[in-house]
């Protein structure tokens, strides 16, 4: 590679003046340029040289894209915030806030960790979106390139692990921006550099090609651009004329591209013509094609159609003397402008305007469709109106989405607001789904943290633990919303597919201990005869009631036999009746430990209250109901019924209790028998009337809660006693 002169900071200077002409511009330059050199005094590259000589040639290269002052200052400074502890404020402090803010953008795409190629989930394309996207202003992309570009430069310090690494990826994100923007200067040299770096030994073979034919190919080339001058003179039209050299990788890429041999590249003779105006351009077409045969199909006239990065010339391959092949451009000297320094010529620093960034930037927005290549959109809906396209990029590209990486450098494209849990979902169903944490930039952030473009992610899983459905209220992403229903979705359906096996073994064992062959019933012909009879719809319903214990399987299996089953066959029974414990109910109405650790609990038809007379029902699976001795339900149950008793009591229990009164229909009843109640102390839970018109009498329906069969009474007594009431007894459902 050629040696280069490292420039001084008079150069950048005098490069600045030939297009900056105000003193407070040239100062502000100045100052960035002593600022800088203070902050990294004592710091070197690893070339030996000190870092300063680093950013001199970034803004030197800056300058010679005629960029503004501001951004030759960002440049001198791009490297402060990173290298030498200043903060973003201090610089704001110190220049301007927008010298702050595009140094700190450069400073965050450095930071910005991109995978090579060996990486199999590197895709450069997303690498590319991601930096333009961090980016947002294009001054930071130009300082950007510019910054890789001398890096690449002095690449030979590097150890060649990283010379790879970083020429993989100057090649892939850096390079095709470079392009994009039109900026060919410096993406031929970049190219280049990556060629040598990557291929050294392709490199070599073509660079002696090129020397070889070198002395003969450049007298053919100065015979055709004496000839040309001669024709131009005498037309009297101004222009400069010059050869120009292939860069080493485009030959390399057309030999490998298009499968052809060195001398079979056309346009390795190439002749430059730059005039005055577009006609002039037409004219030079015009007198060039009357002496040299045009080779056909090679005219591209990209004036009066430019390229999508504003690249404007004409381009024509013409046959010279001995059958040599010339590729001539002809183009005006704006046009070269653009070709070379692209968008930079464009944004060209013009002084006394009033310089907006933010303007400017969407002039060259609108002007370009360079990003075109960093949308994910396909050739044909790139075909939709410019505008809607433009406004679909910007949503893309610089609002609506964010661009987060996997630790391993691949991009995951997510809308604004998302969180780790739609990251995670976009990585993998089962990420998602055993995603216990996430870490962000290496912080554990809490679930519901927005990611920002350039986050890297970290999903923390652990194998069998699943989503929360609370997930649901946080998740951005449909992706990640339908896969966590599905996944409840899911475990519900299993829940419901083991049930019903629990309850079919049930039912069989059921079937088994009463001495039925369960193969003969367990068919789902009887089983749905019955099912009906149970209030539900169908067999698997069914089992799923006997395993949530909703459906009696005793009574089930009784249905299904068309046979009551003999209490002398209840073990069970027979046992606690031979017994006659005496068992007592817990002041808690919960199991206490008598002989036989009965569950107990009081039957919810005839609501018994402390203190009144009870008896305990045996059922076969809720243990023991205690009802009152006059409840109507089991008059006719004395085979299954056991001595209970109350014990001590509890004075803070209270017993539910259900009253019916009926009284002669008159205005302020319920008032008045709400009053009584609650002089009794006892606590109303509801109260509802219904009038019978015929007798006109009302019945009144009141649900109270008291403590024992004292208050009991004594509410009673007091209700017989409002006016009108002719009775009031204790409901038995
Ligand atoms: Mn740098």
């Amino acid at each position: 590679m050629a040696e280069r002169k490292n420039p001084s900071v008079d150069d950048v200077m005098n490069e600045a003046r030939t297009y900056i002409h105000d003193p407070n511009s040239l100062a502000l330059i100045e100052r960035a340029a002593s600022y800088a050199a203070g902050k990294h005094a004592g710091m070197f590259r690893k070339s030996g040289d000190p870092y300063f000589v680093h950013l001199i040639n970034v803004a030197y290269i800056l300058a010679t894209l005629r960029v503004g002052p501001t951004t030759i200052s960002a440049g001198f400074l791009h490297d402060v915030i990173e290298d030498c502890n200043v903060t973003r404020e201090e610089l704001a402090e110190e220049f301007t806030d927008e010298i702050a803010s595009l140094v700190e953008a450069v400073t965050k795409i450095g930071n910005l960790n991109f995978k090579g190629k060996d990486d199999p989930e590197y895709q450069a394309a997303n690498h590319r979106k991601i930096f333009i996207a961090m980016a947002k202003d294009i001054r930071v992309i130009i300082i950007k390139l510019v910054d890789r570009l001398h890096n690449m430069r002095t690449l030979d310090f590097q150890p060649e692990a990283s010379q790879k690494r970083i020429a993989a990826e100057t090649l892939d994100v850096y390079a095709p921006i470079a392009h994009r923007l039109g900026i060919s200067a410096i993406k031929n040299e970049l190219e280049d550099l990556c060629f040598y770096y990557l291929m050294p030994e392709e490199y070599y073979h073509i660079a002696h090609l090129v020397e070889t034919k070198k002395a003969e190919r450049d007298a053919s080339v100065n015979k055709m651009i004496a000839d040309i001058s001669t024709i131009l003179t005498k037309h009297n039209i101004k222009f400069r004329i010059f050869g120009r050299s292939k860069h080493l990788y485009s030959i390399y890429k057309k030999m490998v591209n298009k499968h052809k041999r060195f001398d079979e590249i056309l346009d390795l003779l190439a002749i430059r013509i730059i005039t005055k105006t577009e006609l002039n351009c037409y004219e030079t077409l015009g007198y060039i094609h009357a002496i040299y045969k045009p080779i056909p199909g090679r005219l591209k006239d990209y004036i009066a159609v430019p390229k999508p990065n504003m690249y404007q010339s004409l381009h024509t391959t013409i046959l010279g003397e001995d059958a040599r092949i010339f590729e001539v451009q002809i183009r005006t000297e704006d046009m070269d402008a653009i070709a070379e320094r692209g968008i930079a010529a464009h944004w060209r620093y013009k002084e006394g305007t009033r310089y907006d960034a933010k303007v400017e930037q969407k002039e060259i927005e609108d002007k370009l469709s360079w990003f075109k290549d960093f949308a994910t959109y396909s050739e044909t809906e790139a075909n939709t109106s410019a505008t809607d396209y433009m406004e679909l990029l910007q949503k893309d590209v610089f609002e609506a989405n964010v661009y987060v990486m996997t630790p391993k450098g691949r991009v995951i494209d997510l809308p604004a607001g998302a969180t780790p849990i739609d990251f995670a979902y976009r990585i993998h169903t089962d990420v998602g789904h055993t995603m216990v944490g996430a870490i962000v930039n290496d912080a554990i952030v809490p679930l519901n943290t927005e990611l920002h473009t350039g986050d890297v992610v970290n999903i923390k899983t652990l194998k069998g633990t699943g989503p929360s459905e609370d997930w649901l209220k946080i998740v951005k992403t449909a992706q990640a919303r339908n896969k966590i229903r599905a996944y409840f979705l899911k475990k519900e359906s299993e829940k419901r597919e083991e049930k019903i096996a629990e309850g079919e073994k049930s039912l069989t064992d059921e079937l088994r201990k009463r001495g039925f062959d369960p193969k003969e019933y367990m068919e789902r012909k009887k089983i749905d005869n019955i099912t009906s009879g149970f209030q539900v719809s169908n067999y698997n319903e069914l089992m799923y009631g006997i395993a949530v214990k909703s459906i009696n399987v005793g009574l089930c299996a009784e249905r299904l036999t068309n046979v009551k089953q003999r209490v002398s066959e209840d073990e069970t029974l027979s046992r606690v009746l031979n017994k006659e414990t005496v068992h007592r109910v817990s002041k808690s109405g919960l199991v206490i430990p008598g002989i036989d650790s009965m569950k107990m609990s009081l039957a919810h038809c005839c609501l018994p209250v402390y203190g009144d007379e009870i008896i305990g029902y045996i059922t076969r699976s809720e243990g023991v109901k205690v009802h009152r001795t006059d409840c109507p339900n089991i008059k006719n149950e004395k085979s299954k019924l056991i001595k209970v008793h109350w014990d001590e009591g509890d004075a803070d229990r209270l017993y539910d209790c259900d009253l019916s009164i009926i009284s002669n229909d008159r205005p302020h009843l319920l008032t008045d028998i709400v009053n009584t109640i609650s002089q009794c102390k006892v606590q109303l839970e509801s109260i509802n009337t219904n009038v019978n018109h015929e007798t006109l009498t009302s019945t009144v329906k009141v649900s109270i809660r008291l403590r024992n069969i004292e208050q009991m009474d004594n509410v009673i007594a007091n209700i017989r006693k409002v006016e009108s009431v002719l009775s009031v007894d204790r409901t038995t459902h």
